[in-house]
């Protein structure tokens, strides 16, 4: 016998089978506090970005309490939780609502990631070592197969600093380029895993309003319009934005400099440049900017977290290694660029070079398992309730 609530038919004797592994692994991932909740609904209530037919947070919390592995990892309210806080420091169970959701999203993105066994790598302090020992291994093979025998001029303390002399431009293109659209494919299976979930765990598809779903949620990201509607953790906004555009002007960068003297180059193009391009070169400049952005963000975000103010979330293992290698990159890369440009120490260049690199590699070899899936999986899961009117805005009380 079935019992009619809304459109949904609910079993009369509904057996839940909670998954228990799943309630300790959203404990041990940041959300230690969940069962303090007593479904009192505050949370959903001061949230301003809950929507009107699926408010949010209770409800996750509710199913997280219960171990409904399934229904949380196609909830695509997960996603519209930008981690404001407002719903942690309103909570008078304090059972951290916000934190609640955060660990839900890392283990949603570790769930989907393709191969699986990299999604537990990058959120197990065990595997560090090892993730580090890949790039840096590769980069000695470079270094070794560049330079050949002729390894002196690394370890001189004064002369002609020539990283593209130690690391080929045309190898490392090939490392970063070619490697990288191996491993988005890598994500795009897991992306794909995700949007199919979500589609099949609700009865409303994605309709024709796709395109002008995507156009909006490009928008929402391209200004952080969600972060602005955050109370206690408002302030984040900036940090954010800066290591967003940091990071996005750096792909440009590689790109640009990767067209313009490689490609333009075995063209034969007049508009070829010969690297090593300098400042006032406008590419350069981005590139500096970029680099500028990148730690002036990480440092922001970084240190609210370090100082825990108001409103920060709880921070996890996965939040640290994300933070520290995205401001570290920014950090060696403009290391790199002053020593060859201002302060020729060859030693000391292409060691912070080496560096560099290596943080590079870890930042998008590893990007669809580390905490930068977060932004593939959020844009999807805006997309999705976009077109489908999940997020429609509330204007009554939840439910
Ligand atoms: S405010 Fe706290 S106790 Fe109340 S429903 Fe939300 S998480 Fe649970
Ligand atoms: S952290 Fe912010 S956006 Fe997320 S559920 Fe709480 S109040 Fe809403």
């Amino acid at each position: 016998m079935y019992l009619t609530k809304g459109r949904a038919q609910v079993p009369e004797n509904l057996l839940l089978k909670p998954d228990i592994d799943f309630i300790r692994q959203v404990k041990s991932s940041g959300g230690e506090t969940l069962k303090k909740c007593y479904q009192c609904a505050t949370c959903s209530v001061v949230c301003n970005l809950s929507s009107k037919d699926h408010p949010f947070p209770r409800k996750q919390m509710m199913l997280a309490q219960w171990g409904m592995k399934d229904q949380l990892l196609a909830d695509p309210s997960l996603w519209l939780c930008h981690q404001c806080n407002d719903c942690t420091t309103r909570c008078p169970r304090d059972a951290r609502p916000g934190d609640a959701l955060a660990a839900l999203r890392a283990i949603s993105f570790k769930e989907y990631a393709f191969p699986k066994f990299m999604g537990g790598a990058l959120s197990n302090p065990g595997s560090l070592a090892l993730l580090f020992l890949v790039p840096a291994l590769v980069l000695l093979g470079i270094l070794f197969k560049g330079s050949g025998s002729d390894l002196g001029y690394l370890f001189q303390m004064s002369g002609e600093v020539d990283y593209a002399r130690a690391f080929p431009h045309g190898i490392l293109e090939m490392l970063f380029i070619g490697g990288n659209i191996l491993i988005f494919a890598f994500a795009a299976v897991g992306l794909l895993r995700f949007w199919n979930h979500l589609k099949s765990n609700h009865s409303k598809s994605p309709g024709s309003g796709f395109i002008s779903a995507l156009i909006s949620t490009g928008m929402e990201i391209a200004f952080h319009k969600k972060f602005s509607s955050c109370e206690a953790n408002k302030s984040r906004q900036w940090g954010h934005l800066l290591l967003f555009y940091g990071t996005a002007g750096s792909a440009i960068t590689a790109g640009l400099a990767l067209f313009f003297t490689i490609i333009m180059v075995k063209l034969g193009s007049p508009l070829a440049m010969a690297p090593p391009l300098d400042l006032p070169n406008p590419i350069k400049l981005l590139g500096v900017v970029s680099g500028l952005g990148m730690f002036i963000g990480g440092w922001i975000l970084i240190s609210r977290r370090r100082r825990q103010l108001d409103g920060v979330g709880k921070s996890n293992y996965i939040d640290w290694l994300f933070l520290i290698v995205i401001f570290s990159v920014g950090l060696t890369g403009m290391f790199s660029y002053t020593i060859r440009a201002f302060l020729p120490v060859p030693v000391i260049g292409y060691l912070i070079y080496y560096v560099h690199l290596i943080l590079v590699f870890f930042l998008l070899w590893y990007a669809p398992y580390s905490k930068f899936a977060h932004m593939f999986y959020r844009t999807l899961a805006l997309v999705y309730a976009k077109s489908t009117g999940w997020d429609k805005p509330r204007k009554t009380s939840p439910n």
